[in-house]
């Protein structure tokens, strides 16, 4: 179909509005139409009605299984996303979600039509729906949650995919009623805790309550009739209420809005169900919610109904200071009302509220300047704290920051990688397609040629990324090259690897292995190039019998090139500048992990692939085994150099937190005259922060001097440097 390009039809002098017209699906986009007239500009609804269009025209020929036209799916998918007033690229892609997947149209011409973001997000989207949750078990659901946090890189599509998803739950009925219990469970499983984890706690209530409807459908019927019952005999103490906060409120001359809040079925249940309470005492409790201006106003209010009525000891929670870690904030108090009646009250903000409702998704929500840019009021609503650390990055806040946050407890050291038919592959950081091939099978390994990646051709011998679905070409003459061990971080490749060279022929190794040592040389041919003299000083120094062994101890990977290379040539680049003396010229980095600092020990390592790094001596993450001969160098600080250098150190700092801290210990870096080069923080429990803090220093007295600083900061628990 390679020239099929044609298959999206052109506008043919009509504008978008009237080709959207002409189809006699419109009536059921008329209505998110009108939604999308209320908060998006005349240009996006224009480019909204050609989506409509090519996605109408693209699923002409499907239906649902209730029997209705398909388009009617991805309308009401695009109309949750549309309530939420997200940007114009998240409707099209929720407009557009199952067309590379169902339809003739790919994505090579979505991108053509409406660009590589529509095209990435509905890229995202279909790749969730390949993960096939059911084969996995219980106990790995929470990795599997964080594992579609970790391999999305933009968040719409997870926003995309729980719209999808509410839509399908919303028409479940029309499934077998062993599917429907399936999806429901799979729903409640990984979708539900996603959406609160990203606070939208629209979606997640919705789900709960229509998962609740299908996998048991009698507690739910009871439950139902029961609250529907308990709220209509609650109506006037509800209203009496209501009156009264109202009239106090206009008293103090605060204007509110105020509501009575009723509890969900689902949170209702749960808490039946978790706390063992009787359905009586959860129904007793009367929720009201006050939205007010601003954050001052909400302390006044709160002050307001602490005299109106008597708070109950310990029933007082602040999350505006300290949010929730879903963003969420609020302040929550329980009162005892008129006749005792047990009375909570949250107080809140309007961007609060659209906070607590929407969450991440108000980041993308459409902004009237027609930035997309996350604006900073909603941003410090979202994470006050993590705003803490942005403001002291002094860096433009931008909505990744949320979601690095959320991925905080990801796993830093995994990817996530598919097969074309889905199947999801966890390998370490940096893995390449060779390391994916040997995961797949030996074989298929031992004989890949080539790699696919989303599609595209790709280097055997570059790292793969989350979230890529990678293809292994393959043939039968191919076999394993010996280069690969420079490249593959598992030790099943590298084990596979060198198994297969050791079975080779000793010659082919040693051809192998010569080859390898002239390229490194950069010369034609050792024999020739080299004097007989250095010849046996390198074997001498290598501990190798003959030229042959030393080649094959290359091809096996035990002795490295670039160590040969070091040998032969250590001091003709000594340039008297480099920090650190001994390096032979060879151009070093220092080590992220132990990050050495003048006045540390230290050691380089001659790593693979990553050349020579500089160590200190005591770094956990040089094993014994890598420091052998070829492999490590002594060296020392040249002194003379840097002293006029900064050198990073990472500190790790546990704090209990509290208003403002982040900040003084901002400044007792400033006093100590050190810079911070990079601030993040992990929750140990409900108060204690880890924070891992990087900053610059001359050397180590000026980092004790940096360490003394903020050991002085109150509530700074322990510090200590990581290495
Ligand atoms: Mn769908």
């Amino acid at each position: 179909m390679g020239e099929d390009t044609c298959l999206i039809p052109k506008c043919e002098g009509k504008t978008p509005l009237e080709q959207a017209l002409s189809s006699p699906n419109f009536r059921y986009y008329e209505h998110m139409r009108a939604l999308l007239c209320s908060y998006l500009p005349e240009v996006a609804i224009e480019l909204i009605d050609r989506t409509f269009f090519v996605a109408d025209f693209a699923h002409k020929e499907q239906k649902r299984a209730s029997g209705e036209p398909y388009i009617i799916h991805p309308i009401a998918v695009a109309t949750v996303i549309a309530q939420m007033h997200l940007d114009v690229e998240s409707v099209q892609a929720a407009l557009l979600h199952d067309v590379v997947e169902d339809t003739q149209i790919t994505a090579a011409m979505l991108e053509q039509e409406f660009g590589p973001t529509v095209n990435e997000i509905v890229d995202g989207v279909t790749k969730l729906d390949k993960l096939r949750f059911h084969d996995y078990k219980e106990a790995q659901m929470e990795n599997f949650r964080k594992m579609i946090l970790a391999m999305t890189k933009d968040i719409r599509v997870i926003l995309i995919k729980l719209a999808d998803r509410t839509h399908n739950m919303r028409t479940l009925g029309a499934l077998r009623p062993d599917k429907r219990v399936r999806i429901a469970k799979e729903t409640l499983e990984v979708f539900v805790p996603i959406a609160n984890r990203l606070g939208i706690s629209d979606i997640r209530a919705e789900l709960e309550e229509l998962c609740m409807a299908s996998i048991y459908p009698m507690r739910y019927r009871v439950l139902k009739a029961a609250v529907t019952r308990a709220r209509n005999n609650r109506k006037e103490v509800v209203s009496n209420i209501l009156e009264a906060i109202k009239a106090r409120l206009k008293e103090a001359n605060i204007e509110a809005k105020v509501s009575g809040r009723e509890k969900r079925l689902y949170s209702i249940y749960r808490k039946m169900v978790n706390k063992e309470l009787q359905f009586r005492e959860i129904m007793d409790v009367y929720g009201f919610r006050i939205i007010l201006k601003d954050v001052d106003s909400c302390y006044r209010v709160l002050g307001q109904m602490h005299n109106l009525f008597r708070p109950r000891p310990n029933g007082f929670k602040d999350y505006i200071a300290i949010p929730k870690l879903n963003g969420y904030q609020s302040l929550h108090t329980s009162l005892v009302g008129p006749h005792g009646v047990p009375i909570e009250i949250q107080i809140r903000t309007e961007m609060m509220d659209q906070m607590a409702a929407r969450g991440v998704a108000a980041h993308w929500a459409y902004k009237e300047n027609g930035s997309k840019s996350v604006s900073t009021a909603s941003q410090k609503n979202a994470q006050s704290w993590i705003k803490d650390l942005i403001d002291l990055q002094q860096s433009a806040g931008s909505s990744m920051e949320f979601v690095e946050d959320v991925k905080t407890d990801l796993f830093p050291d995994s990817i996530f990688v598919f097969t074309p038919d889905g199947m999801i592959y966890n390998l370490p950081q940096g893995a390449t397609p060779v390391d994916f091939a040997y995961a797949l099978h030996s074989e298929i390994g031992n004989h890949c040629v080539g790699a696919r990646v989303n599609h595209r051709a790709f280097p055997l011998s570059r790292g793969l990324e989350s979230g890529q679905s990678v293809e292994i070409v393959t043939s039968p003459v191919a076999t394993p090259n010996a280069i690969w061990l420079s490249t593959v971080v598992t030790s099943r490749a590298r084990s596979s690897i060198r198994q297969y060279l050791k079975g080779l022929r000793s010659q082919e190794c040693q051809l192998i292995g010569r080859r390898l040592l002239n390229n490194a040389l950069r010369i034609k041919n050792i024999e020739t190039s080299l004097s007989k003299e250095t010849i046996e000083n390198i074997l001498t120094n290598f501990k190798e019998q003959d030229l042959n062994s030393l080649y094959t101890d290359i091809a096996m990977g035990n002795i490295l090139t670039v160590a040969v290379a070091k040998f032969l040539d250590p001091h003709t680049h000594n340039h008297l500048e480099l920090p650190v003396k001994g390096t032979g010229g060879m151009p070093f980095t220092f080590a992220q992990c132990c990050m050495p600092i003048p006045g540390d020990d230290i050691i380089a390592h001659i790593a693979q692939e990553r050349g020579v790094v500089i160590h200190t001596k005591s770094c956990k993450n040089l094993r014994q085994s890598e420091l052998g001969p070829g492999k490590s160098l002594n060296v020392t600080w040249n002194y003379a150099v840097t002293s006029n250098m900064d050198f990073k150190a990472g500190l790790q700092i546990d704090i209990e937190n509290r208003q403002g801290i982040v900040s003084e210990i901002s400044n007792a870096v400033d006093i100590a005259g050190s810079r911070i080069e990079s601030i993040n923080s992990d929750l140990l429990d409900e108060k204690t922060f880890k924070i891992n803090l990087v900053v610059s220093v001359h050397d180590r007295d000026h980092l004790s001097s940096v360490i003394k600083r903020i050991k002085a900061v109150p509530n700074v628990l322990t510090i200590y440097r990581r290495k």
